[in-house]
Formats: C-alpha cells, sequence, structure tokens
C-alpha cells in the first residue's frame, strides 16, 4: 500500500495531445490532472477534478504507477507533461520530476499561486495563473510571492491570465505590474465551461471569439506591448471536451 504522504491524487491522465493555452501551446504533451483544489472558482472548467462530489473518480497513485503510466501513453519517448488540476501543488511531485528528468522527460506546471513548494525549482516551466475578480477568488499575493521565490529563478515562468471582463482586465494589469520580468499570456474566458458528467454540452464559440477580439482591442488600445493574447487551442478544436 501506498504511503498516505507519498501518494498523489490523480483525477485523470492523458495524451499525448497538444498544449493548448499558454506559452507552450501547440506543443505535444502527456497531461497529468491531480484531484483537488484549494479555490472553487465561479467559472472552473475542470469541476470534475476540484469537487469532491466526484472523489470517486479520483486514484491515489504512487510515483512509480503514475509514471509506468506517462511512460506508456508516451511510447517511452520524452515528452513534455504537464501537472495541472486542481492545483496540483497541494500534491507530492517531486519525486516525479526527479524520475522523469532521469528520463529525459520535461516538466511544466500550472497553480493559480496559493501554495509554494521547494520542487518548484525543479520544474522546467511554471505557469502561475492568478485568478481574477469574476472568479470569485481572492488573491493571496504574500502566498504568490512565495511561489514565484520557490521557483528560485529556475524553471521559465510565465503569467497567464483569464480574462472575461473590464474588472479582471484591470487584475491582469496589475498583476503584470507586480511582476515587471514575466512573460504575460492572456486568454478570453470560456462563459459556457463543462458542466461535470456532459462534455458534450454547447459551447457559445461566437462569445468566447467576441471576448478575444475584445481583448485584442484593450491590449492594443493600451498599447500593452509585452502582452500575448491568445485562444484556447483545445476549446476552438473540441469544445468542451474532455481528455483530449
Ligand atoms: S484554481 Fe483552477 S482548478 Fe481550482 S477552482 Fe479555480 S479554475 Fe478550477
Amino acid at each position: 500500500m501506498t504511503a498516505p504522504h507519498t501518494a498523489i491524487r490523480v483525477s485523470e491522465i492523458f495524451g499525448p495531445t497538444i498544449q493548448g493555452e499558454g506559452m507552450l501551446i501547440g506543443l505535444p504533451t502527456v497531461f497529468v490532472r491531480t484531484g483537488g483544489c484549494d479555490y472553487r472558482c465561479s467559472w472552473c472548467d475542470s469541476l470534475y477534478a476540484v469537487d469532491s462530489r466526484f472523489r470517486h473518480e479520483w486514484e491515489m497513485m504512487s510515483t512509480d504507477a503514475l509514471w509506468q503510466k506517462v511512460v506508456a501513453l508516451s511510447g517511452g519517448r520524452p515528452v513534455m507533461v504537464s501537472l495541472s488540476g486542481g492545483n496540483p501543488a497541494v500534491q507530492p511531485l517531486g519525486a516525479l520530476l526527479d524520475r522523469g528528468h532521469r528520463e529525459g522527460y520535461r516538466f511544466a506546471l500550472e497553480t493559480q499561486g496559493s501554495v509554494a513548494r521547494n520542487w518548484f525549482a525543479e520544474l522546467d516551466v511554471l505557469v502561475l495563473s492568478p485568478k481574477p475578480p469574476s472568479s470569485e477568488m481572492a488573491t493571496d499575493w504574500a502566498a504568490f510571492d512565495a511561489c514565484v521565490e520557490a521557483a528560485r529563478g529556475r524553471p521559465q515562468i510565465a503569467l497567464k491570465l483569464v480574462v472575461f471582463e473590464d474588472t479582471d482586465y484591470a487584475y491582469a494589469r496589475d498583476a503584470a505590474a507586480r511582476y515587471p520580468r514575466l512573460p504575460v499570456y492572456l486568454q478570453p474566458g470560456n462563459h459556457t465551461p463543462p458542466r461535470p458528467g456532459d462534455e458534450n454540452a454547447p459551447i457559445d464559440m461566437d462569445g468566447v471569439m467576441k471576448r478575444m477580439e475584445w481583448l485584442v482591442e484593450e491590449v492594443t488600445r493600451d498599447r500593452w506591448f509585452d502582452a500575448r493574447v491568445l485562444p484556447q487551442l483545445h476549446v476552438l478544436l473540441w469544445g468542451n471536451k474532455r481528455g483530449v
């Protein structure tokens, strides 16, 4: 039996597919989505990895078992592994990074920046995605600072901000101003996220694309020339479908 402190709570492992958003967009990737999150964003698009009602779908896995699955999916060829959630920072992932790096794999982790871990310094890419006001969550900037510090300048770090409305855009500008050295990626929010168990729920693509256009207008009007505006590629390709 796996010791509780080393077991990793996993919601799903899938791939390879392409990374759909942010600085690694388009890159072939295997995804490890952990279960459980210390946030509950109003528009969360992965509730099945957050809400404890879906706990029965989650699996406690040893580092070894998880790693075997990643290797099988990638056919043993080193690939980028994306650690997402939920909040993957609440899981014990340090040993997984050691294991994968020994075999030539690379790791990117995305988190809202609420929990810092020493092993952030062992990542290849750390995507920090603070949640704007429309999420109905409040950012603890001291905790966020601790995440940046935990990385000790070793992985590439990027800020990724989801924007739904004016207040989110203002928040994104503030977040970018706090961390002027970090590259900024903006993406329009999906206001029609999947309902757990109903991945075929229709997506308001026109609405998402209108928000994307608006975001481009805001950024160019403000001469915010360091920001990159990207769609969620997987949403364009597959809507709300899971595991792609
Ligand atoms: S931080 Fe991410 S996974 Fe957690 S509730 Fe918010 S959107 Fe969902």
